[in-house]
């Protein structure tokens, strides 16, 4: 537990990396959705241990007013990954 779960991405909460955070999916069905076809993994659903560093969060989306906890704007989505070729793909 605790590695962020983006294609490409070694982040992880134990090497405590400045500036990152790591966020759990949402439990609203519809933003839950749009982070699963975010993500792009192939027939695979998070699980409550499941977490997406903030690396894949445009700066705008981030709510840094609280230092002791970084949070995601309402209805944030991430949209910043190296994905592998086979999935760069406009869809
Ligand atoms: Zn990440």
């Amino acid at each position: 537990m605790g590695s962020c779960v983006a294609f490409n991405c070694t982040n992880r909460q134990s090497k405590k990396i400045p500036g990152v955070t790591f966020h759990s999916f949402p439990k609203d069905e519809t933003r839950r959705v749009s982070w699963i076809n975010a993500v792009r993994r192939k027939n695979w659903v998070p699980s409550s241990a499941s977490r997406l560093c903030s690396d894949h969060f445009p700066e705008h989306m981030m709510d840094r007013t609280s230092l002791a906890c970084v949070r995601l704007r309402e209805g944030a989505v991430p949209s910043i990954f190296k994905f592998p070729p086979h999935l760069q793909k406009v869809f």
